[in-house]
């Protein structure tokens, strides 16, 4: 594992969503994400917060807080994805104040060119306190070595997600794999990949029942079994873990400029700000590029950003004729039983 390490062996703990993954390799650091984790107790962390918190900042503040990543990680970065983790990042700040560093950047909410401009200003501030920790600065050719990496990675993830039909893996192992993009540095990650690409069969068509799932992550994860055990496949993702996170290669020529343009490339994000149409045009298109019969939003509950969107997107979904559910849970519990009845009988109405 050591050779997966940056390049002191230091790791940067990273929140969602969208994580600078260039910018920390080039300054040493691995970045492994941290959504969640579910598996820990969240007691310890609920004292600071609002009981309408949604679990995946109720576990990070509890996780971190009772220690979960000292001696594990070098500093713990905190994107300003939406309300609840710029909370979290405060609170570990003024009032947890674990041994680590604590590193907030903020993600604008637009696309214009003030915005990418903003969020290069951001990275170069957070670019500053990397050095600081590490005791290295990273040049414009390190950094631009480090996109060509991560937009590599990318690309090849790109084509895992296209070329999901042909892959003889069940949805659990498919998004093992794919989530492994969260963890491993993106050269072992396309290695990884590769090796279930070059294995996958000719293109079989559409499987029998092709679903799109759209939230922010699959957790808990046997929400897929259950998607396995009643025979659909996920055929197009929209998790802001995962789809969402495709980003598009720049051809920027200052680094900062181009890590803030890839950044801000992704598919249509809630935890972005972007328009409602926006969303519901991507969605639309995506389902039925990919054959999706039905959309499933797998929502964490008190989930702001999500909710938000899901009315309306629902509205527009009728009108194309889209059957769509939406199930909310805590990411650590175990999936209700309530819950995967729902699912099937929602995926029956897609047969
Ligand atoms: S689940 Fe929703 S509210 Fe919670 S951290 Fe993620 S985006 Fe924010």
């Amino acid at each position: 594992m050591t050779s997966h390490l940056g390049k002191e062996g230091r790791v940067a703990a990273v929140l969602p969503v969208h994580n600078p993954r260039a910018l920390l390799r080039a300054h040493g650091f691995l970045p492994v994400e941290v959504w969640g984790p579910p598996g820990h107790a969240i007691t310890s962390g609920d004292v600071h917060l609002q009981v309408y918190t949604c679990s995946v900042v109720r576990h990070a503040l509890a996780f971190i807080s009772d220690g979960g990543l000292l001696g594990r990680a070098d500093c713990v970065v905190v994107p300003h994805a939406c309300d609840s983790l710029q909370g979290l990042g405060s609170v570990l700040l003024d009032f947890t104040k674990p041994d680590l560093p604590v590193l907030p950047y903020y993600l604008p909410r637009g696309q214009r060119a003030s915005d990418r401009r903003f969020l290069a200003a951001e990275l170069r501030a957070l670019a500053g306190r990397l050095a600081e920790i590490s005791g290295e600065t990273a040049s414009d050719e390190d950094l631009h070595a480090a996109c060509d990496r991560e937009e590599e990675a990318d690309a090849v993830l790109a084509k895992l997600l296209s070329r999901r039909a042909a892959l003889e893996i069940d949805n659990r192992h498919f998004y093992e794999l794919a989530r492994s993009r969260e963890y491993l540095p993106a050269e072992a990650f396309i290695k990884q990949a590769e090796t279930v690409l070059a294995a996958a069969g000719k293109d079989p068509g559409a499987p029998d029942l092709p679903v799109l799932l759209s939230g922010l992550m699959p957790e808990p994860m046997s929400i897929l079994d259950a998607l396995d055990a009643a025979g659909a496949t996920v055929v197009a993702d929209d998790l802001a873990c995962l789809g969402r996170r495709l980003y598009q290669p720049s051809q920027a020529k200052d680094p900062y400029l181009r890590m803030a343009e890839g950044l801000l490339s992704g598919a249509p994000d809630s935890t972005r700000g972007v328009s409602i149409e926006a969303r519901a045009e991507h969605l639309i298109r995506l389902a039925k590029d990919r054959g999706a019969r039905g959309l499933i939003f797998f929502l964490v509950k008190f989930c702001e950003p999500e909710q938000f969107y899901l009315p309306q997107l629902q509205k527009r979904f009728k009108g194309e004729n889209l059957r769509s559910m939406m199930v909310e849970v805590h990411i650590g519990e175990t999936l209700p039983d309530q819950v995967i009845t729902r699912l099937e009988a929602f995926l029956e109405t897609l047969t």
